[in-house]
């Protein structure tokens, strides 16, 4: 007899669902596109697409809204988003089982991050009523001065489909907890965690109008957005071209903004390194979501003493990956789209060539002859210049180069555009230290790759990675504007 106890699949979640929330409303109406199970190819549901039109109509309520919603008491505010994080737990399955069938990722992997969602509007509901301005020193005693913190009023977020239920709750806790009313603008691939997280908001007690969810194309509905003179401020999270054209909009309404961009993130590994630890890790950093995270490990950057050990090991280990649908939760799944798979072989193909060659993968993996699988992929290159080492792929595919020592080490890490993060793997702290203060990144891992152990961890970047300084507290900030007030005391 089977002892084991096995937790029974939860019900398929239905990818029919309103593209459109205003005032309060999700509004049956607008263009049908198609929710695509990424495993199989299938069309699951269907999501009624805003029309740019609605964008005026959501900056209206938007602004209605902002008044009443930054003169509510910052405790009240940090209560309704602490509800909101509870309601996030209570829902975390179902919420976990959206968001894993719509971007195609392991079930655990969706709950992670449900519950990542979770914790971070949770430490938001603290600060909110924790945000101050300071107190000046004066010249002469009969002048007072001090500085305010003000919300900037509507702030439309426009995020891209890898990760949305954590990039939600990082933009738009710490909007709310500051006073400013949100536009949401998801991605059209995969928005569906993010119109269940605002369903859960109305029940934990968001005013209408203070929260807003547009669906649909970026190229219309996107552009329309940012560029609207009613939007005060611009959270974008996406590519680097796709950032580029948000800024432009920007400039011409002199709209301030923060983008948060793409990453070719290097693992670098030391001849001291503790191996047992650096491999499982580096293979993670490079699998989980299908590569498909900003911060992906992308790049193995290893020491010519153990770059023998060090390639084999990682290429046992990622041949080794069982890989499936969100439901089966395996180690990795599929690519989101189709669009994405063909993105990802084709950068594959025409990589391979002098200085670059196939380890592992780089097809289809045997058994998935339908969705949009494709096996993790290794590329030894010995050619520095070739474009596979500085374009960022967004799939499970990693490049390993070697180094002959400190300097060159850090030569290769800076190499690229990006500056998104850099994980260092050695055991010798003083070389650690002298790397994180070198490399161009605006966050470094030592011997481990992920932030889990530290609350509050700023999500900086450098260079073409954009600018932020999201989560943390500081990252409230991000979402205010500072008044200066200087007095001068009547007799
Ligand atoms: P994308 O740039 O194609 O789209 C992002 C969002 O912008 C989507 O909602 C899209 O509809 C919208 N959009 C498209 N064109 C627009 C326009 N002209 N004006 C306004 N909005 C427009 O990115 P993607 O493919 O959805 O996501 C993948 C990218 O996101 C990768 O580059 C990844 O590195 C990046 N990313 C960055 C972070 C970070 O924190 N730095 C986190 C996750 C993903």
């Amino acid at each position: 007899m089977n002892t084991l106890e096995t937790t029974p699949a939860p019900a398929p979640p239905t990818g029919d669902h309103s593209g459109t929330f205003i005032a309060g409303e999700w509004l049956d109406r607008g263009p049908a596109f198609p929710s695509i199970d990424p495993a199989t190819g299938d069309t699951y549901g269907h999501i009624l697409a805003s029309e740019v039109t609605d964008v005026d109509l959501a900056v209206a309520e938007a602004r209605r809204a902002a008044r009443q919603w930054s003169r509510t008491s910052p405790s009240e505010r940090g209560a309704i988003l602490g509800r909101w994080a509870g309601l996030i737990f209570q829902n975390q399955h179902r919420l976990a089982a959206i968001e894993a069938r719509n971007v195609g990722k392991p079930l655990s992997a969706g709950l992670l991050n449900v519950q990542i969602a979770g914790s971070i509007m949770q430490y938001t509901a603290g600060g909110a009523d924790k945000l101050t301005g300071a107190t000046l020193p004066v010249r002469q005693p009969d002048y007072f001065g001090f500085t305010r913190r003000e919300p900037h009023g509507v702030c439309a977020i426009v995020l891209p489909w890898n990760v949305p239920a954590v990039l939600c709750a990082a933009n738009l806790a710490p909007a709310l907890a500051a006073g400013n009313t949100v536009i949401l603008k998801p991605s059209e691939v995969a928005p569906l965690a993010i119109h269940a997280l605002v369903e859960l908001g109305q029940e934990a007690g968001i005013p209408p109008g203070v929260v807003s969810v547009l669906t649909g194309l970026g190229a219309e509905l996107g552009a329309a957005l940012v560029s609207h003179p009613g939007v005060n401020h611009i959270s974008f999270v996406g590519s680097v071209a796709t950032g580029r054209l948000v800024m432009q909009a920007a400039a011409q309404n002199l709209t301030p903004l923060k983008v948060e961009l793409g990453g070719k993130s290097p693992n670098i590994v030391f001849a001291d390194a503790d191996l047992d630890a650096a491999v499982p890790a580096i293979v993670r950093s490079i699998t989980e979501n299908a590569g498909q995270n900003c911060n992906a490990g992308s790049r193995l950057l290893v020491h010519a003493d153990v770059a023998d050990e060090v390639r084999t090991r990682v290429v046992d280990s990622m041949s080794a990956l069982r890989i499936g649908a969100w439901h089966e939760d395996l180690d990795m799944g599929p690519l989101v789209s189709q669009l994405q798979h063909d993105r990802v072989s084709k950068l594959i193909d025409s990589a391979l060539g002098d200085g670059v060659d196939l380890l592992l993968g780089g097809s289809r993996p045997e058994g998935h002859t339908v969705g949009h699988f494709l096996s993790p992929t290794v590329l030894s290159v010995s050619d520095r210049n070739a474009p596979i080492v500085s374009q960022e792929i967004f799939g499970p595919v990693l490049t390993v180069e070697t180094f002959t020592d400190e300097a060159d080490a850090l030569d290769l890490a800076n190499s690229t555009d990006f500056g998104l993060l850099a994980c260092l793997w050695t055991n010798d702290v003083s070389r650690a230290l002298r790397m994180s203060a070198e490399i161009g990144a605006g966050q470094i891992s030592v011997n481990q790759f992920s932030d889990a152990g530290v609350i509050g961890l700023p999500f900086n970047m450098y260079k073409h990675s954009g600018f932020s300084s999201g989560n943390g507290y500081r990252g409230l900030y991000e979402f205010t504007r500072e008044k200066a007030v200087a007095i001068k005391l009547l007799p």
